[in-house]
């Protein structure tokens, strides 16, 4: 069995790693059997040459045995993955080579493609410095030896290749390792067109059975992508059997492929619990808000959190959308985790947990005067209330406790504002998970 990792073969204008590795699959079908699902491994969302997803990808090929389920669709026939691969001998460099005359073919002029073949897989340390990280050349230098690779461009991909090659999506026994997504594919002549995906049909397969993301909490939806990429939608799942059984209600427009692939979106794994020394990176961090919630221009929401490890500004941009509701009714002293990147000291919340609420607080309506019935007014700071007709005193009247307009729990911007690699809000078990919260940011 050999391993081929490739990355970074689109650019911002278009292009799609997933067709190209399809492409791959497709001239190697005569030849191999597909062994295990194709794998689709987004790496960290905050490095700065990043296309649109950062995602690499990952396929084995060999002569398959065992159990075979359905992963695709091609205009050739069904795709198959093989659940295992007796040991054959197999020419890597060869494969590379047929691997590459795809690639070339089908790579945007301004990617730098990477692909590596190789009988084994890079130790797993590689794809967490990957997705949290950046992959330092000795890393890289040490996971290539023994495998046949080329890079051209210049080769940036290699890098995400091989931490393709290193996730493994049955480590850590944690909860939701892995995600599925069905990828269907435009037929070439429409690619840059406006996709015709209904949203009627998008509702339709929302109520699919463990699936995610289909849709906005406003119902527009979120999985048709805007940019001219070969994607016509993408289906995500807990489970493949629900979205190879249901998509086919998507609508009008149909794909002319398609395939399932095994991803490690909505892991949180690019997720560290420190802060980075230097560089952008994702961060989950345990504190309280330190300041009450600014509303700044443009929509913008801010906030001081205190963390072990000291104090940042939490931000919550315009595109959050109703999240930001539940920003402005935080108050100080309220326990919280937040996730999202940071940079510049300043955290742009991907989603957050309210863990307990400190209590609220709220002044009273200025008292009645004891002795003229009229309404006093405060006499100063720490003066307490003076009726101003007959000049009685009163004591200031103690604050009364105010029910949190919030509950605690996930909460987390809209779907079409979320990074791959997020998990939504829905999908995160907390023993509060049972109390419904105020703002609807669930969506399926
Ligand atoms: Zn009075």
């Amino acid at each position: 069995m050999l391993h081929v990792g490739i990355d970074d073969t689109d650019s911002l204008d278009g292009g799609c790693t997933t067709w190209v590795a399809l492409r791959v699959i497709e001239e190697l079908q005569p030849d191999f059997d597909l062994i295990g699902p194709p794998r689709l491994v987004r790496l960290n969302p905050d490095v700065l040459w990043k296309t649109r997803g950062n995602g690499a990808v990952a396929l084995a090929f060999g002569r398959g045995a065992g159990e075979q389920i359905q992963v695709g669709e091609l205009p050739g026939g069904p795709v198959f993955a093989h659940a295992e691969a007796p040991p054959t001998a197999l020419d890597a460099e060869a494969l590379l080579e047929r691997v590459l005359a795809i690639v070339r073919a089908e790579a945007r002029p301004s990617a730098q493609p990477g692909v590596i073949v190789s009988e084994a897989r890079p130790p797993e340390g590689l794809y967490w410095q990957g997705v949290r990280g950046i992959v330092r050349d000795t890393q890289l230098r040490e996971a290539l030896e023994g495998s046949a690779h080329a890079g051209l461009n210049g080769g940036r991909g290699l890098a995400g290749a091989a931490c393709a090659l290193a996730w493994s999506p049955r480590s850590g026994g944690v909860a939701l390792r892995y995600t599925w997504e069905l990828l269907g594919y435009r037929e070439r002549d429409r690619w840059g067109t406006p996709r015709k995906i209904s949203a009627e049909s998008v509702t339709a397969v929302a109520a699919v059975e463990k699936t995610f993301g289909c849709r906005d909490p406003d119902g527009s939806p979120a999985m048709v992508p805007h940019s001219p990429c070969p994607v016509l939608w993408g289906l995500r799942g807990l489970e493949p059997a629900p979205l190879t059984a249901g998509f086919a209600a998507l609508g009008p427009e149909q794909p002319e492929r398609w395939l399932l692939w095994q991803t490690n979106q909505a892991t949180d794994d690019h997720y560290a619990t420190t802060l980075p020394a230097e560089g952008g990176a994702s961060v989950r961090l345990t504190g309280a808000v330190a300041g009450p919630p600014r509303s700044h221009r443009g929509g913008h929401r801010f906030f001081r959190f205190a963390h072990e490890g000291g104090e940042l500004e939490c931000a919550a941009f315009e595109p959050s959308g109703d999240f930001r509701h539940v920003v402005d009714q935080l108050a100080p002293g309220d326990e919280l985790e937040v996730c999202g990147s940071v940079k510049a000291g300043v955290l742009k919340l991907e989603k957050l947990r309210v863990i307990a609420l400190a209590p609220r607080q709220r002044k009273p309506p200025n008292p009645a005067c004891p002795e003229c019935g009229a309404r006093t007014h405060s006499a100063g700071r720490d003066a307490g209330y003076r009726c101003r007709p007959c000049g009685t005193r009163v004591p200031a009247p103690t604050p009364e406790p105010v029910a949190p307009a919030l509950a605690p729990g996930w909460y987390d911007p809209p779907t079409s504002a979320r990074r791959h690699l997020v998990r939504p809000a829905r999908l995160m078990e907390t023993a509060s998970s049972s109390r419904r919260p105020i703002f609807k940011t669930e969506e399926r």
